[in-house]
């Protein structure tokens, strides 16, 4: 079918497509045109419920007035303005009012912020920041940092290189990493509620790195604390203390990438305040604007901030920075959505709803092909087996199904991810489980 004759297609040949298969999706194009709350209409004129904020992003829902009258004022009155050696009010106001949700105490707390355009911008600014600080206090022998087999941590090449997913890596250099190892074992923990109750030994890794390449050349470790895009990995009980007190222990900083679950994913402001364990630096965006304007931000400790200003070994600050870094009308954007989220008390409910969702989801035990389910805060992960010798097809077609049925949910090989956002009623979740268990019965 020729798709450009189809009304309201776009020319289908000049935009390279990030992480899809473009020749595939561009003989069967799904174009989302509109949005609004829970939903999105597709160029066709269907309404889609948004079972995934997005990308793990628009947790407050969509179309929201405040955040574009916010957007538009900031564009009338001041479009741009650099931050280099230069600043405005609005980066302060933002950055301060983003430090009132920061989790810590004392010199623990993560209130000094770092703007950035992206996830994986936050992700090499915080690597940067590692290594730079402990340079400053003068161990400046520790550039390695530590990530996770399976860990996601964006697209630059600091991320790629922490990062554990092997299609993000293979061709590209990296820079001085290594991986703790992070399985998911479904034999032990399949269809855990919550927190899987196996797995806390796979911390003692982080102790055998350590042991391989010595402490003194490791910066820093950084882990999702709940690991999102390679499907929802749940970290094991008292894994991420067992990392925070092995970290502590050999002078290496624990950085939480918390693009996903910043901003109220688990029921919490970040997932810090959910597992009670305060790393030294955050990374975070998505969420921070609603997804409406790019930002990201790295929230780092004043222990963190102060050593690298004042040490002994530091002779330029932070040679660092973006054109965007606190971009106007994106700190606007941030303002207006930390005040939704209050005025909403949005960044609780995902912890309001959490046992509705926990137990829809695992309604769907025992549907054909369904060979585990996960589930924290307001994030799910249907994970199904592969069709013999078509790893991640079965998947594929849920997803294509649920889409023509009117949802959106999000694939990663043989797993469904669910993240909806948090304004998401009762009834939405009863469809979502729905919509799925249909697809499940006729993808079998
Ligand atoms: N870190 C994590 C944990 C993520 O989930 C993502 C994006 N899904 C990123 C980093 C990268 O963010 P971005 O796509 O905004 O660069």
């Amino acid at each position: 079918m020729d798709h450009t004759s189809r009304p309201n297609m776009p020319p289908l040949d000049n935009f390279w497509m990030p992480f899809t298969a473009n020749r595939q999706f561009k003989a069967a194009p799904r174009l989302l045109a509109a949005a609004d709350g829970m939903y999105y209409t597709d160029v066709d004129g269907n309404q889609i419920l948004d079972g995934t904020a997005g990308l793990w992003c628009v947790n407050a829902g969509h179309g929201r007035r405040k955040i574009a009258a916010a957007v538009e004022r900031q564009l009338a009155t001041m479009d741009f303005a650099p931050t280099f050696q230069m600043g405005h009010p609005i980066a302060f106001e933002f950055a301060a009012k983003l430090g009132q949700f920061a989790p810590g105490e004392g010199a623990a707390t993560l209130d000094r912020l770092f703007f950035t355009g992206s996830g994986s911008e936050s992700v090499d600014t915080a690597l940067k920041i590692a290594i730079a600080y402990q340079r400053a206090i003068g161990q400046g022998t520790r550039t390695r940092i530590i990530g996770r087999e399976k860990g996601y941590h964006g697209v630059g090449f600091g991320g790629i290189s922490v990062g554990g997913l092997v299609n993000n890596r293979r061709v590209f250099p990296q820079i001085p990493a290594d991986h703790m190892r992070h399985t998911l074992d479904i034999e032990r923990n399949g269809f855990s509620r919550g927190l899987p109750a196996h797995g806390l030994e796979l911390a003692e890794d982080l102790e055998r790195l350590v042991a391989l390449h010595g402490a003194e050349t490791i910066a820093a470790v950084i882990v999702e604390p709940m690991s999102g895009s390679a499907g929802v990995i749940l970290p094991p009980k008292g894994y991420l203390e067992r990392l925070r007190a092995i970290a502590d222990a050999h002078g290496i900083l624990l950085i939480f990438d918390e693009v996903i679950t910043g901003f109220g994913r688990l029921g919490t402001p970040f997932a810090a305040d959910y597992f009670g364990v305060i790393p030294d630096m955050m990374t975070t965006a998505k969420g921070i604007t609603n997804g409406t304007i790019p930002m990201g931000a790295v929230f780092a400790s004043r222990k963190v901030h102060d050593g690298l200003m004042h040490g002994p070994g530091n002779q330029i600050e932070l040679f660092h920075g973006y054109t965007y870094s606190g971009h106007p009308v994106a700190c606007a954007a941030g303002l207006a959505t930390m005040e939704i989220y209050q005025e909403e008390n949005l960044l609780a409910r995902a912890g309001d709803l959490a046992a509705d969702w926990e137990e829809a989801l695992h309604g769907l035990k025992g549907h054909p092909h369904v060979a585990d389910i996960r589930n924290l805060g307001l994030v799910g992960a249907i994970e199904l087996t592969p069709r013999p010798g078509a790893p991640g097809a079965r998947a594929y077609d849920v997803f294509v199904d649920c889409f023509h049925k009117g949802l959106l949910v999000r694939v990663t090989g043989d797993i469904i991810a669910l993240s909806p956002p948090l304004i998401i009623e009762k009834e939405q979740i009863a469809t979502i489980v729905s919509t799925i268990a249909d697809a499940l019965k006729r993808a079998a």
